[in-house]
C-alpha cells in the first residue's frame, strides 16, 4: 500500500460541519451549498461596508453610488470566480465517485491521477489502490473457482458458464456444436494398483494431452474424477466423432508415464446440438448416454448419439 495512505489512514476528520449545513432546508444540492457559501464569503465585505456607510457616517449611498457600483460588480465577479474555482477544485471528488460507479457497473479499472500531494491526491491514490486490490482479489478468486487444480483445465462450474455462452452463440448464429465426453477406462484399477498419487499423475498428464489434441477453438473441461468434456465448436456429430476417434487412438498410443502402463484407454460419447435441445445440459446428457454405451460395448471406443 502507498506510504502516504498508511500514514494518514488513522485520521479522524469528521463531517460535522457538512452535516450542519446539510440540515438547512435549502439548498439541497451540493452545488447549491457551494453557491451559498461562496456567496456568503464574497459578499460579507460589501454588506459590512454598506452598513458602515449607512449607519456610521454622514455619507449617503446616493453620494457614492459609482464607488458602490464598482464594489458590487467586483464582488459579483469575485463570487462567480470563487464559485467556478471551488467547483473545479472539487472535480477529483466527482472523478472518484464516477470511477467507483463505473467499476461497480463494468469492472473497468480507472486511471486516476496519482501525482498530487494534497488531500485530493491522497484520496485518488487511496481509491485507485483500493480498486486495484479489489479487482485482483476478484480475478484470482474467479480464476480459482473456475479452474481444476489438478489438470489446469476448466472445471464443471466453468464449463457450465463458458459452455452455456458457446451454446447460446451457436444457436443465435445457427452454427453447429457438438459435445464429446470421455472417461478413462478402469481407472479404479489403476488407482488400486499404483496408488492414488500415481492416478493423479495420470490425470495431470491426460489434462496436458487433451489440451494438445483439441483445436484452438474447442472448449475443454474436467467434469468429474476421470471424466472430461470437449465442446467441439462448429462440428456436427460426425465431425466431432472424427475428432474423438483421433484423440482415442492417440490416447491409446500415448503410454501415460507410469512404468508398465502402456495402453491406458478411454471411452468416448459424442452428441450434437439438436434443434430441440434447449440447454447445453441436454447435449451433454446425450453424449453421456453414448459414453455409457461405449463402456457397455467393451470400452476404448467412440459411440455417437443418434
Ligand atoms: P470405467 O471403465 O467403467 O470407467 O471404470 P473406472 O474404474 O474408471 O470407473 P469408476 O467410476 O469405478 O472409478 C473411478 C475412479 O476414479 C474411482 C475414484 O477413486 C477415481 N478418482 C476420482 N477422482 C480422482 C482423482 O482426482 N484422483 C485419482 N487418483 N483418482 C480419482
Ligand atoms: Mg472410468
Ligand atoms: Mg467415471
Amino acid at each position: 500500500m502507498h506510504e502516504a495512505v498508511l500514514a494518514r489512514s488513522s485520521r479522524t476528520d469528521t463531517i460535522t460541519i457538512y452535516e450542519w449545513i446539510s440540515r438547512l432546508a435549502h439548498p439541497k444540492s451540493f452545488m447549491g451549498k457551494l453557491f451559498l457559501i461562496c456567496f456568503f464569503g464574497t459578499h460579507v465585505p460589501l454588506i459590512g461596508f454598506s452598513i458602515f456607510i449607512v449607519f456610521a457616517t454622514e455619507i449617503t449611498l446616493a453620494e457614492i453610488w459609482p464607488q458602490m457600483l464598482v464594489l458590487l460588480l467586483a464582488t459579483i465577479a469575485a463570487f462567480a470566480t470563487t464559485l467556478f474555482l471551488v467547483h473545479h477544485l472539487l472535480a477529483p471528488v466527482r472523478l472518484v465517485s464516477g470511477a467507483m460507479e463505473t467499476y461497480v457497473k463494468t469492472r473497468a479499472l480507472p486511471k486516476l491521477p496519482l501525482h498530487h500531494a494534497d488531500d485530493m491526491g491522497l484520496m485518488m491514490r487511496n481509491v485507485q489502490s483500493a480498486l486495484e486490490e479489489l479487482d485482483f482479489a476478484i480475478r484470482t478468486t474467479d480464476a480459482k473457482a473456475n479452474v481444476d487444480f489438478l489438470t489446469g483445465l476448466g472445471n464443471k462450474r466453468w464449463l457450465n458458464t463458458r459452455g452455456a455462452f458457446a451454446f447460446d452463440l451457436a444457436r443465435r448464429r445457427n452454427e453447429k456444436l457438438s459435445v464429446i465426453v470421455f472417461d478413462i477406462d478402469h481407472f479404479k484399477t489403476l488407482n488400486d494398483t499404483y496408488g492414488h498419487a500415481s492416478g493423479d499423475i495420470v490425470l495431470k498428464d491426460v489434462g496436458e494431452f487433451v489440451r494438445e489434441h483439441v483445436r484452438p477453438q474447442d472448449i475443454v473441461g474436467r467434469i468429474g474424477g476421470e471424466e472430461f468434456c470437449i465442446l467441439a465448436v462448429g462440428c456436427d456429430r460426425l465431425e466431432a466423432a472424427a475428432i474423438a476417434e483421433r484423440i482415442r487412438s492417440a490416447f491409446f498410443d500415448h503410454g501415460f508415464q507410469l512404468p508398465g502402463l502402456a495402453h491406458v484407454t478411454a471411452s468416448f460419447g459424442v452428441a450434437e446440438m439438436k434443434p430441440e435441445a434447449t440447454t447445453l445440459d441436454d447435449v451433454i446428457a446425450a453424449a453421456d448416454n453414448a459414453l455409457y454405451e461405449a463402456k457397455e460395448a467393451g470400452r476404448d471406443r467412440v459411440m455417437c448419439a443418434a
